[in-house]
């Protein structure tokens, strides 16, 4: 086996590693709600689809905006309480995304999203999860606002956690869609794979949702075969990362292939082939002599592939 390459420092995994205390326990108390409200401590970011709404100040950009500025926007819709950060309140309220994009004509705001403001490092990193977590959250209500059930035109309560139904009284819940996402790894070779939507130079792992009624080594496995046609044994559990585009959670795995040959489903991917771990660590520090790139840090899939380049795997 090749000597394993030390790529440095480990940078943060982008929206995990969340600072926010939820407090779960005030969402149903009005009172708490409140006074959590009228806190001078308390802030908030404001949210309208894709776009997160940043002000434009003397040192950079702020993602934060006291209750009363952000209730004052135009075509705001509902509000959600995240949690407490050290002790401060912070939520999230939703702008039509019309008028969120509307905000970008004038100098008070830069409206980006959050993809954008991640890559490029526009905002401190410790905002990353809890606009993760609002995004996320404003997107579920953006989507039901009528009952799934029912169809009649459903409440916010619990604080922007829950969405009631006041004609079948269907009570519905925030959804997280689980996303196995993994390489697929044999001794000194891993195989990555291109999505049609990547840049040319770009290449990651492994993905696809985990389907009701499945387990997540399953989904590894069945994906790994539909993809890339590899056989795969053990799946060793990485580590996970919310995801919020919409809603994900995309949960890292490392896989052992027992076959070799890639059969490509080009529905799915553009591409796919096995790669040595020199050459990755290349990609990894964009050193590749081709050129050829790995993933963001922000993206979970560069610390899979890092952990196997540095560390290699134990299944166990
Ligand atoms: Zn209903």
């Amino acid at each position: 086996m090749s000597p394993r390459p030390d790529l440095g420092p480990r940078p943060r995994l982008g929206y995990a590693a969340s600072p926010v205390d939820r407090a779960t326990e005030r969402r149903a108390d009005a009172d708490a709600l409140r006074a959590l409200e009228s806190d001078p401590r308390a802030r908030v970011y404001v949210i309208g689809g894709e776009l997160i709404v940043l002000r434009k100040g003397e040192g950079g950009l702020d993602p934060l905006f006291a209750c009363a500025e952000a209730r004052a926007l135009e075509g705001t819709r509902e509000m959600a309480f995240l949690g407490l950060i050290d002790g401060a309140p912070r939520f999230v309220v939703a702008l039509e995304p019309d008028a969120a994009a509307a905000l970008k004509a004038g100098s008070t705001f830069e409206v980006v999203d959050l993809r954008s403001i991640a890559v490029r490092g526009l905002i401190a990193a410790e905002h990353l999860p809890p606009l993760a977590e609002g995004k996320a959250l404003i997107n579920w209500h953006a989507r039901h606002r009528y009952c799934p059930n029912c169809g009649s035109a459903t409440l916010v309560v619990e604080a922007g956690w829950r969405r009631d139904c006041p004609v079948c009284k269907a009570q519905h819940f925030p959804r997280t869609d689980p996303v196995a996402i993994m390489l697929p790894v044999a001794g000194d070779r891993c195989v990555l794979g291109r999505s049609h939507r990547f840049a040319p130079s770009m290449w990651s792992c492994l993905a696809g949702y985990i389907e009701p009624g499945e387990a997540i080594e399953d989904a590894v496995r069945r994906e790994t075969r539909e993809e890339a046609g590899i056989v795969c044994g053990r799946v060793a559990y990485f580590a996970s990362q919310p995801w919020p585009f919409p809603t994900s959670l995309m949960i890292g795995c490392h896989v052992e292939a027992m076959s070799h040959d890639i059969v490509i489903e080009h529905n799915e991917l553009a591409d796919a082939r096995w790669f040595d771990r020199e050459e990755v660590a290349l990609m990894l520090a964009r050193q590749h002599p081709e050129g050829l790139t790995a993933p963001v840090p922000v993206a979970i899939a560069y610390h899979i592939i890092r952990a196997w380049v540095e560390d290699g795997v134990d299944f166990g």
